[in-house]
C-alpha cells in the first residue's frame, strides 16, 4: 500500500479550517489527479511540487498519483498547501515515514527551487491546528514568529523542503521556534499635540467613551485628521481575544508588521476615497481577503472626505456596522469577517475645500448643501455624534498653546467612564452605550422626564427623530459616565443634543 496522509490548514473567513492530504501511488501510467474542491492557485501547486522536488534532489513517483484534500465540500484556495502536498507525496513514496507526518500539520508555498514561502493568514491557521490537538506544525521562518503567539503547539520553522524533509527523516533537526518576548507596541500620536479646538477634542473623547460613531465637519486645516487618528489611542489596548482576532484579520490581508506579530492596539485604517470596493469591505480574486473595514475591527475606520466617496460604497458599510460582520461572497465561496468598528468621518464644508474666509471660494450656497447631502441620510443616522469644527484662528490657537491634555489623561478617563458603563450594563451582554439598543435603555434605563424636556421639544419640532432621539439619550449616558453621575440631568442631554444638531445648524 502506497498511501500517506497529513494535515494543512484551510481559511473559511478568518477561522482556520483542517484539511486532510492524502496521496495515494498506484500502478499504472504516470499521472496526477487533484481531487477535494482546489482553486486555480491549488491546481497549479502540482507544478510547484514536482519542481521543488526534483530541485531537492528527489523524484516525483512516475505512478498514478492521486492526491485528495478533504473535507472535499469545503473549498480550498492559496498556496499555502504546498509543503502538505510535497510531504505527503515523499511519504506514500516511503522517502520519510509515513507514520512521523501523520498528525503533523504543514504549511507553506513552495518556491520552484524548494526553497519555504510565507503565507497569509498563518496564525488563525496555527489555532485551528492547535485547537484540533494537534502538537507540532511546520511553518516558513518568516511565519515563526505569527505562529509562536499561539500557545499549545510546537512551531518548527523551516527553509526549504530539503530541511524539513531531513527533518522527517531522522537526518537532521528543526527545532522548535522559542517565543521572543514581544516589545510594546509604540506610542500614537498624542491629543497633546491637538491645540485649540475644545470641541472636537471632546467630541472624541465622548466617542472613545461610548463607542460612538463620529462626524467630524469643518474646513481644511481644522485638525479632523488629527483629531481622528488620536481616537484609537484612547481606546483600551486590546484584550487577548480581541488581539489574536485583529491579528489574524492582518495576518489573511497580508498587512501584518514583520517582527511584531501580536496587534495589541486598535488600528486605525483611513482608505482613500477612491479605494475600490474590495479594498474598502473586502474581496480579490482567489483567496477573499478583509478590506479597510475589517482591518479596523476593534479600531477606527476613518473616511476623511467622506462626500467624495461614492455613495453606493457608503451605503454598503452600513449593515456590517450595524452587525459588526461583513459577509463576502465569491463564485468559489463565500467568507465572512468580523468588522466592530468605529467609523469616523470628515467632511469639508463644501467641494472646493478652501479654509473657510478663503477669498478663493466660489461655492454657492447651493452647491456646499448638494456636497453635504451626498452623504446619505441613513448612513448618517446611524452617527451618535456631530460636531462642527470651527476654523483654527490665530487668537484661538494662542490660547489654547498652554499645556493640552495629553492621550494618558484623556484614556484615564475614558477607562473610567467606560468600566461603569460596563457595571451598569452587566449581564445584558452589552458593554458599550453605543450598542443599547433604543427600547432598552428607555425600559431598563430611564432619564427623568425633566431632564428632556430639550430633547422632547426637538423631537416635536421635527428637527430630530425618533432614533435620534435615542441617539441622543445614548450619549448623554456616556457624558454621565464621563462626569461620574449615576443617571443624566438636563445638562448631559442639552450637550447630547448640540453634538447631534449641530450638523443641521451649520
Ligand atoms: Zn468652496
Amino acid at each position: 500500500m502506497a498511501l500517506a496522509q497529513t494535515w494543512s490548514v484551510g481559511l473559511a473567513g478568518v477561522q482556520g479550517a483542517m484539511v486532510e492530504v492524502e496521496v495515494d501511488l498506484a500502478p499504472g501510467v504516470p499521472t496526477v489527479a487533484l481531487v477535494g474542491l482546489p482553486d486555480a492557485v491549488v491546481r497549479q501547486s502540482v507544478d510547484r511540487v514536482r519542481a521543488a522536488l526534483l530541485n531537492s534532489g528527489h523524484e516525483f513517483p512516475l505512478r498514478r498519483v492521486t492526491i485528495g484534500l478533504s473535507p472535499a465540500a469545503m473549498p480550498k484556495q492559496g498556496s499555502g498547501f504546498d509543503l502538505a502536498l510535497a510531504v505527503a507525496v515523499l511519504a506514500s513514496a516511503r522517502v520519510v515515514p509515513a507514520a512521523a507526518v501523520r498528525e503533523l500539520v504543514l504549511l507553506g508555498e513552495l518556491g520552484l527551487d524548494g526553497s519555504l514561502r510565507a503565507v497569509r493568514g498563518v496564525l488563525p491557521a496555527v489555532l485551528a491546528a492547535a485547537r484540533a490537538g494537534h502538537r507540532e506544525v511546520v511553518v516558513p521562518e518568516e511565519n515563526a514568529e505569527e505562529a509562536g503567539l499561539v500557545e499549545g503547539i510546537a512551531v518548527l520553522a523551516a527553509g526549504s523542503l530539503r530541511q524539513v524533509v531531513a527533518h522527517l527523516a531522522g537526518k537532521a533537526v528543526l527545532s522548535p521556534h522559542v517565543r521572543a518576548a514581544a516589545a510594546p507596541a509604540p506610542p500614537g500620536p498624542d491629543l497633546a499635540d491637538v491645540v485649540g479646538q475644545a470641541a472636537g477634542r471632546r467630541a472624541v473623547e465622548v466617542a472613545a467613551a461610548g463607542g460612538h460613531h463620529l462626524f467630524l465637519s469643518g474646513p481644511p486645516g481644522a485638525g479632523k485628521t488629527m483629531l481622528a487618528e488620536r481616537l484609537p489611542g484612547l481606546l483600551p489596548p486590546l484584550d487577548e481575544q480581541a488581539a489574536l482576532e485583529v491579528t489574524a484579520i492582518a495576518s489573511i490581508a497580508g498587512t501584518l508588521p514583520p517582527g511584531a506579530p501580536l496587534v495589541t492596539r486598535p488600528t486605525f485604517e483611513a482608505p482613500h476615497h477612491s479605494a475600490t470596493m474590495a479594498a474598502l469591505v473586502g474581496g480579490g480574486s482567489g483567496q477573499i481577503r478583509p478590506g479597510a473595514l475589517c482591518r479596523a475591527h476593534r479600531g477606527v475606520l476613518f473616511l476623511d472626505e467622506a462626500p467624495e466617496f461614492p455613495r453606493a460604497v457608503l451605503d454598503t458599510l452600513r449593515q456590517p456596522l450595524e452587525r459588526g460582520a461583513v459577509t463576502i461572497h465569491r463564485a468559489n465561496g463565500s467568507a465572512t469577517f468580523p468588522c466592530r468598528a468605529q467609523l469616523v468621518l470628515a467632511a469639508n464644508p463644501c467641494p472646493c475645500a478652501s479654509a473657510a474666509g478663503d477669498t478663493a471660494c466660489t461655492c454657492s450656497a447651493l452647491e456646499r448643501r448638494r456636497y453635504q447631502s451626498r452623504l446619505s441620510g441613513p448612513l448618517l443616522d446611524r452617527i451618535d455624534l456631530r460636531v462642527t469644527l470651527p476654523p483654527v484662528t490665530r487668537a484661538a490657537w494662542l490660547d489654547g498653546l498652554g499645556t493640552p491634555e495629553s492621550t494618558a489623561v484623556v484614556a484615564a478617563r475614558v477607562r473610567a467612564a467606560r468600566a461603569v458603563a460596563s457595571e451598569r450594563l452587566a449581564g445584558s451582554g452589552l458593554a458599550l452605550n453605543s450598542q443599547v439598543p433604543g427600547r432598552l435603555l428607555r425600559e431598563r434605563w430611564p432619564v427623568p422626564r425633566a431632564a428632556l424636556a430639550l430633547a422632547e421639544r426637538a423631537l416635536e419640532r421635527g428637527s430630530l427623530s425618533v432614533r435620534g432621539f435615542d441617539r441622543v439619550v445614548r450619549v448623554a449616558w456616556t457624558l454621565a459616565d464621563l462626569e461620574g453621575l449615576a443617571v443624566p440631568g438636563a445638562d448631559q442631554v442639552d450637550e447630547a443634543l448640540g453634538m447631534r444638531l449641530q450638523r443641521a445648524a451649520a
